[in-house]
C-alpha cells in the first residue's frame, strides 16, 4: 500500500503516521515522490484500519492499494510513462516517451584521444549521450580495471566538448560521490543490480540512475532493485535491459525484448536496451538495436570505438564509428514508422 499525505505537509506529519502505524504494528517506509510525501507499507490495509488511519492522521490525502511489491515502480501507482531529464542547460536530454535516445561511446575510456576521438564520432553520428567505463567490473582481476577517478574527469571534459551528458558505471559506494561529481548519470551495472547499499547511495545521490538488468534477475527482482532508489526519494531511474543469462554460447546473452515490453507494462520508468552486451558479437548490435526501437523502447546503448582491435575491453562487440552513424538513422526512421502504434498518452517529466 501506498500512504499519500497532503501537499504542504511535512517530515514531522510523515513521523507522527509512521508512529500510529508502529502502535498498531505496522512498519511504515517513508518516501517522498511527486513533491509528496510517502509512506510505503508492504502490507495491505484493510477498510477499518483505512478508516482508522485518516481520523487519527487527518493529514492522509489517499491511500492506494498497490499490488505490486513495487510500488513507486508501479505502472498502478503512476499510468502515464515518466521522462527523465539529463544533464544541463542546451546539452540536456529527456529520456522517455517520444524521445529515442542513443547513448554510445567506449567500453572503458581508455586515454584522452581514445576517448575524444570517440565522443567526436557519437556527436557526428547524431547520438545523445556519451558513454564510457571508468570503473569497470572485470571478469578477470588481471584485466584492465579502468582508469578510475582520472578516466571520469577526461569523460567529463568530453562531455562539455561535446555538449552531450554522461554515463559511467558506479560499482562501490565509496565512489558514487566522485562519480556524482563528474558524470551526469550514474550507471548501476548488471552485476550490482541487487548491491542494496550501492542502490540506496546512488539514490541519495539525487542524480539520474541508469539500472541494468542483472544477468539472471526476473523482472520483479528488477523492479524491486529500483525501487530502493525510488525509495530514497530519487525519481530519475532509467531501466536498461542487457541481455540475460541463456545457455546457447553464440551470444554473450540473451536479450529479452519480451521482457522490455512486458516490463513497460508493470512500470512507468524509461527502459532502453544495451545490445552490445547482450550479443558480445558487433555484427549482431545494429539488428538488435533497430528491434529495440521497433518495439517501443525509450532508447538504446552502444559501444563503439574507432579502433575496435586495439580496445582494452569489449573490443569483438563495439561497432565501428560508420556503423554507429548508420545505427542512428537507422532506430530514428524504425522509431518514425511505429510511432503511431506506441504514441504515449501524454508524458509526465520528472524534474532533474
Ligand atoms: C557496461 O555497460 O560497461 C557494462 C559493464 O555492462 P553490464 O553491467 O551490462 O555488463
Ligand atoms: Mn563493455
Amino acid at each position: 500500500m501506498l500512504i499519500i499525505l497532503q501537499a504542504g505537509s511535512t517530515k514531522e506529519d510523515v513521523k507522527h503516521v509512521v508512529a500510529e502505524l508502529a502502535g498498531v504494528s505496522i512498519t511504515g517506509y517513508p518516501a517522498h515522490n511527486q513533491g509528496r510525501e510517502v509512506i510505503c507499507l508492504s502490507q495491505h490495509l484493510n477498510i477499518e484500519l483505512r478508516t482508522w488511519l485518516h481520523t487519527v492522521c487527518p493529514l492522509v490525502e489517499r491511500v492506494l492499494d498497490i499490488k505490486a511489491p513495487y510500488k513507486l515502480a508501479s505502472a498502478e501507482y503512476k499510468p502515464r510513462p515518466s521522462s527523465v531529464l539529463v544533464g544541463q542547460g542546451s546539452g540536456q536530454v529527456r529520456v522517455g516517451p517520444g524521445n529515442f535516445v542513443v547513448m554510445a561511446g567506449p567500453c572503458t575510456i581508455e586515454s584522452e584521444e581514445q576517448l575524444f576521438k570517440t565522443a567526436a564520432v557519437v556527436k557526428q553520428a547524431g547520438a545523445n549521450i556519451l558513454r564510457g567505463g571508468a570503473f569497470k567490473p572485470r571478469t578477470s582481476p588481471y584485466s584492465f580495471q579502468g582508469m578510475g577517478v582520472e578516466g571520469l574527469k577526461l569523460l567529463q571534459r568530453a562531455g562539455q566538448q561535446y555538449n552531450m551528458p554522461t554515463v559511467t558505471e558506479v560499482m562501490e559506494s565509496a565512489y558514487v560521490e566522485a562519480v556524482a561529481e563528474y558524470a551526469d548519470i550514474l550507471q548501476v551495472g548488471a552485476r550490482n543490480m541487487q548491491n542494496f547499499p550501492l542502490l540506496r547511495e546512488v539514490g541519495l545521490a539525487g542524480k539520474p540512475v541508469l539500472l541494468k538488468r542483472g544477468p539472471s534477475a526476473t523482472l520483479e527482482e528488477w523492479l524491486m532493485a529500483a525501487e530502493y532508489i525510488l525509495a530514497t526519494g530519487n525519481e530519475q531511474v532509467i531501466l536498461c535491459e542487457r541481455g540475460i543469462k541463456g545457455f546457447d554460447p553464440s551470444t554473450r546473452n540473451v536479450l529479452d525484448l519480451g521482457g522490455v515490453v512486458a516490463v513497460q507494462e508493470k512500470t512507468h520508468l524509461p527502459v532502453i536496451v544495451d545490445p552490445s552486451h547482450a550479443t558480445g558479437k558487433r555484427s549482431l548490435v545494429t539488428p538488435l538495436g533497430l528491434a529495440a526501437a521497433a518495439i517501443g523502447a525509450n532508447g538504446i546503448m552502444v559501444e563503439c570505438h574507432p579502433h575496435p582491435e586495439q580496445a582494452l575491453c569489449d573490443g569483438a562487440q563495439s561497432i565501428l564509428p560508420g556503423q554507429l552513424c548508420e545505427l542512428v538513422k537507422g532506430v530514428h526512421n524504425v522509431t518514425a514508422a511505429v510511432r503511431e502504434i506506441y504514441e504515449p498518452i501524454e508524458a509526465v517529466e520528472v524534474a532533474a
